[in-house]
């Protein structure tokens, strides 16, 4: 799998024309700006790709930006996450910096805009100022406090400051302009007082800005030229520029540009929503392998490669979309079989006895080793020995008492290949008591060894297998869709409400012996069933990546 072509977009555009201008002096510098109150998520990972593509693809620079200007929800466990994360799908920050670092500036800045009378302390509470703003076509309504002067501003702005206040009790707004057709014109907030533990500046604030106040301040104060974020922003951008146009800037105006939010069928990506999955215990952690963030990705066995290739293949717009999470599937299944070994592993097992298998002089049965191909694909990958001998381990479904139609696999008086083994007909069936089937009885034909008759006899199925007597006990998670519905709460308004109740099933399969010296975290293609990924952690576990089959290109059939 080649990388991806160097994408161009609108955002490229701006850029290549803010330099033919001269506008940074060539200069570009993107930050990526998460909040850290959750895991990345894989939208996050298309932001990712964006900031950090973008700026390398002009020779600049993109800082990691930790959004923590929100005490109640922010801690350290959440920032190594973004960490690993970032470092995983392979860019790399060109400083780590933290909104909370300029909270010193941006108090400053709010006492020149007190002191310049463009901004006041509002006492009323949320709900009023929010009654207070009107809508569209409906004018809103100035504050009692609004005429306050600047030196009483001061005077209460520095007292909230100081903890003289309760929280909720006052905030101090932008005096802008209450009836502005963009609501968020409407003196919006820039403090909220907040008497909260913060997990970098402990109790040294008892103030902390808003987030509009906090994120275009940021951007002058760490010299961004362009500031991209996601569509849901682009109303805010007259307050963003407003804000700055205000200020004493150290250098350049920082611009705004927003593009389309990445979301995908049957998958949630709001950290709130996957934060409640994780304090309920619906999944087992912000790391299930059912979860969309970039860590329960990893865990499943998605390649970053095959991630950071969907997102720059599928280019930047400003159109909001749903992209089918099949295709996403579909660039994890054509990069995994470049580089996932194969394996046999059987997730049901049935008890196949070959009736005719020799015994050597102890009485004990032959054993016999065939080299395999690790990877078609990749020569390099070499080959390796499995064991083969009189009782295997068959996939439960491959055998029929009473074949379908078109049922080819194996059934009594029938002959097929155990693939790279024997030709095998099936002779009868064994049950226990309860008239289960526990075993079926077959014969080989030693003149078939590698697979192939001698006298060219065609069989029409060709089966997986391991060896019962050298087999490894694995246990396999088996996923659905975390949501049933392709668009997550279009019903009912609430995504969790389609929550697919049975997303997770573990069995107890069987493995070829060198499945038990599979490396933390590798994934590996067991064959003809899937994509398969060690866990980092439990050894013997593994999780289903993928399935073989090609859905996206079903879906791109259909759709014409
Ligand atoms: P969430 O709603 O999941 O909490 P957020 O936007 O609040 O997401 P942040 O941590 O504030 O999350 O986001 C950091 C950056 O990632 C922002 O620039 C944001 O626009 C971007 N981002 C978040 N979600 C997506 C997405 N689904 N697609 C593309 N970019 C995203
Ligand atoms: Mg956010």
């Amino acid at each position: 799998m080649t990388e991806p072509v160097a994408a161009n977009d609108f955002i490229r555009d701006i850029i290549r024309r803010d330099n033919e201008q001269g506008t940074y002096g060539g200069r570009v510098q993107t930050r990526f700006p998460p909040e850290p109150n959750g895991y990345l998520h894989i939208g996050h990972a298309k932001a990712i790709t964006v900031d950090f593509g973008t700026a390398e693809d002009f020779g600049g620079s993109c800082n990691l930006r930790l959004d923590d200007t929100n005490p109640d929800t922010e801690e350290t466990e959440f920032v190594e996450s973004i960490l690993a994360d970032i470092a995983w799908l392979g860019f790399h920050p060109a400083q780590v910096l933290h909104a909370s670092d300029y909270f010193g500036q941006l108090y400053a800045w709010a006492e020149y805009l007190v002191g310049n009378g463009l901004a006041y302390v509002d006492d009323q509470d949320t709900e009023t100022i929010s009654a207070q703003r009107g809508g569209f076509g409906k004018p809103g309504i100035d504050s009692p406090y609004r005429t306050r002067t600047p030196e009483e501003n001061l005077d209460l702005l520095r007292r909230m400051k100081a903890g003289e206040f309760a929280d909720g009790a006052k905030v101090l707004r932008a005096k802008i302009d209450m009836n502005h057709e963009n609501m968020a014109l409407r003196d919006p907030v820039m403090y909220r007082i907040r008497h909260s533990h913060h997990f970098r500046t402990g109790d040294e604030w008892c103030i902390y800005p808003t987030y509009d106040w906090a994120h275009g301040q940021s951007d002058a104060i760490e010299g961004v030229t362009h500031s991209i974020c996601t569509l849901e922003f682009d109303t805010h951008r007259p307050l963003y520029d407003w804000y700055l146009s205000q200020l004493p800037l150290p250098g350049d105006q920082p611009k705004q540009i927003e593009f389309a939010r990445l979301e995908f069928t049957h998958t949630v990506t709001s950290k709130r929503r996957l934060a409640k999955l994780v304090a309920d215990g619906t999944v087992d952690g912000w790391d299930d392998p059912r979860m969309p963030t970039l860590s329960g990705l990893r865990r499943r066995g998605y390649p970053a490669r095959a991630i950071r290739a969907f997102c720059t293949e599928i280019g930047t717009t400003r159109t909001n979309s749903r992209q089918n999470i099949e295709a996403l599937e579909a660039f994890v299944r054509r990069e995994l079989n470049t580089t996932a070994q194969r394996r046999m592993a059987v997730l049901h097992p049935l008890r196949l006895v070959i009736d005719n298998w020799p015994t050597d002089a102890s009485g004990a049965p032959v054993v016999e080793y065939f080299e395999v191909t690790n990877n078609p694909e990749n020569a390099a990958d070499g080959t390796r020995e499995v064991a083969f001998s009189g009782e295997l381990w068959i996939e439960a479904d491959d055998f029929a008492e009473v074949p379908p139609p078109k049922f080819f696999r194996l059934s009594v008086g029938r002959e097929v290949r155990l693939r790279g083994a024997y030709l095998v007909t099936a002779t009868g069936v064994e049950k226990d008591a309860d008239g289960n089937l526990v075993a079926v009885h077959a014969t080989y034909d030693p003149a078939t060894r590698g697979g192939d008759a001698p006298d060219g006899r065609k069989v029409k199925s060709t089966m997986h297998w391991v060896s019962a007597a050298h087999a490894t006990d694995i246990a396999v998670a088996l996923y659905e869709r975390l949501f049933t519905a392709a668009v997550p709460g279009e019903a009912t308004g609430e995504p969790l409400d389609d929550l697919n109740p049975a997303s997770r099933e573990v069995v107890a399969g069987k493995a070829e012996a060198a499945l038990s010296e599979a490396a933390p975290g590798q994934v590996v293609q067991f064959e003809r069933l899937g994509y398969f990924a060690a866990d980092p952690d439990a050894p013997g576990l593994f999780h289903r990546t993928v399935g073989l089959r090609d859905e996206w290109a079903a879906i791109q059939r259909r759709q014409g």
